[in-house]
């Protein structure tokens, strides 16, 4: 079968993890959470104790830590700097601090470029912001998954509870509008649906409905590239 390039675009809360790792397990592909990369790379600034809004300092702190993810068919382990840092890049205070530091042009053109090594063999699920519009723009399947902010702050407030860490949804809540807002406000990559994705609301959805659904467009799409 072909090997396809799928991509999985929203904002916090949408559904995208839950469902991209259950297309890669359904479709034997290799899959990469590039959010995790992210937020190793604000875990990196703020360790360096560098602004995260200093752009060129954070940039070269990204440029020199070796950020290593592994899937384990469970879930991402993350290592910053050859320890492992998967707890502490699912805190709230990572997520917020990922979406300062990925408004820093430099520092996505470094992990941009380790993305598209990733995916150059095909047979990928890559979920993030970008990737049908800037990481992978000739992905044979693109996907933007969105659901309602009440429905997307419980998710992670629920995610976030099954990991015992303590949560207000309140603010939970209003960290995910507001997380959600500068990455589509931003200038560079934007959160936006690429031209050609599939745009998909899951508010009323379950995770395993969304997955299939997206597994059906992926066959199809392999058995496209087939016959060509
Ligand atoms: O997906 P996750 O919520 O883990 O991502 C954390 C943050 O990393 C996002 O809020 C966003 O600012 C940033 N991000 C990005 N581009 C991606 C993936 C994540 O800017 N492709």
């Amino acid at each position: 079968m072909a090997k396809l390039k799928i991509a999985l675009d929203g904002p916090a809360g949408s559904g995208k993890s839950t469902a991209a790792k259950r297309v890669a397990e359904l479709l034997g592909y290799a899959y990469l959470d590039t959010g995790a990369m992210y937020r190793a790379a604000a875990l990196a600034a703020l360790r360096a104790d560098v602004s995260l809004t200093d752009a060129a300092q954070a940039e070269a702190v990204v440029a020199r830590s070796r950020i290593e993810l592994r899937w384990t068919g469970g879930e991402t382990r993350v290592w910053l700097d050859g320890e492992e840092v998967t707890a502490e890049i699912r805190r709230p205070e990572a997520a917020q601090a990922a979406s300062y530091v990925s408004t820093i042009p430099g520092v996505r053109a470094i992990l941009v470029a380790r993305q598209r090594e990733f995916a150059a063999a095909g047979g990928v699920v890559m979920e993030g912001r970008d990737i049908g519009t800037v990481v992978l723009p000739g992905a044979d399947l693109k996907v933007f998954l969105t659901a309602s902010a009440e429905i997307r702050a419980r998710r992670r407030a629920d995610e976030l509870a099954a990991r015992g860490v303590p949560i207000d949804f309140a603010e939970m809540k209003r960290d995910v509008v507001a997380r959600d807002r500068r990455d589509a406000e931003r200038a560079a990559s934007p959160l936006a649906a690429a031209p050609d994705a599939i745009i998909l609301d899951t508010t009323a959805m379950e995770a395993e409905e969304v997955a299939r659904l997206i597994v059906l467009l992926a066959r199809e799409k392999e058995r496209k590239a087939e016959a060509r």
